[in-house]
């Protein structure tokens, strides 16, 4: 990456990525194939960028994008079951708009967090492998220098705690465990583990709607988004990735 980084550039750079051979012949055989209730839409196929406000406070990361969620609709966590969870409770938390997320241009806003993945291509069977994992690595490096001001990184799952735990240098690395908390060296974010909101936890009770607002309630209170917004550093590059833009 030469010259200024800024969140529109990576946008543009995670969107025409094809390091991993295997994620590309994936996300778009499915988006040629589809599933049959969507035979009708024209898939993303592409990788999926991270969405959300530029000045978070919050991060929320999770696995992978869905095959035919977030690889349909070309926005994170929008067009599936984990979606509607997970933007259910942060409109509970106070920290989107809507509770609902089915399209890019739904409308769906968030103030003081931003939502991604460790890997931003759809794999199949929802498992990266460790070298595409890595492969990926510097992209979220790059989001988390463009977003300053996050305190805590709400982790979706033990894939997403274990990435957030390279990423931040947490080592050795405690157990993941749903509202477990882990501080990261030198004054960084604490992590706040959660299970993942996918249908095989949501469907067995393993994870329950209470479960996952007490995740965000405790990323809200770490986070002190109760103190009025603090004036904030904010320059032009930033500001590109707040909601609507992806
Ligand atoms: S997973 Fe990441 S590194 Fe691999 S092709 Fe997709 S965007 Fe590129």
């Amino acid at each position: 990456m030469i010259g200024v980084d800024s969140l529109d550039r990576l946008r543009s750079d995670v969107c025409d990525c094809r390091r991993c051979p295997r994620l590309v012949d994936w996300r778009e055989l499915v988006a040629v194939e589809k599933r049959a209730s969507y035979r009708d839409q024209e898939y993303w196929g592409r990788p999926i960028s991270g969405f959300g406000d530029g000045e978070a406070r919050i991060l929320v990361l999770g696995l992978a994008p869905a095959a035919h969620g977030a690889n349909r609709t070309g926005r994170v966590f929008t067009g599936d079951r984990s979606g509607d969870w997970l933007f259910r409770a942060m409109h509970r938390a106070g920290l989107a708009n809507q509770p609902e997320s089915v399209s890019p241009d739904d409308g769906l806003a968030l103030r003081d967090a931003w939502v991604t993945a460790a890997v931003k291509c759809a794999p199949p069977d929802n498992k990266p492998l460790p070298d595409e994992r890595d492969e990926c690595r510097p992209f979220l490096r790059r989001e988390r220098a463009l977003l300053p001001d996050v305190r805590v990184v709400v982790c979706l799952g033990a894939f997403a705690y274990e990435a957030a735990c390279q990423e931040y240098g947490v080592r050795p690395r405690p157990k993941f465990g749903h509202l477990a908390e882990v501080a990261t060296p030198d004054g960084g974010p604490v992590l706040v583990c959660s299970f993942h909101p996918s249908q095989q936890n949501t469907f067995t009770g393993r994870l329950t709607e209470p479960m996952l607002d007490a995740v965000f309630t405790r990323a809200v209170e770490l986070a002190d988004l109760a103190l009025p917004r603090q004036r904030r550093r904010r320059s032009s590059t930033r500001a590109t990735g707040r909601p609507g833009t992806t």
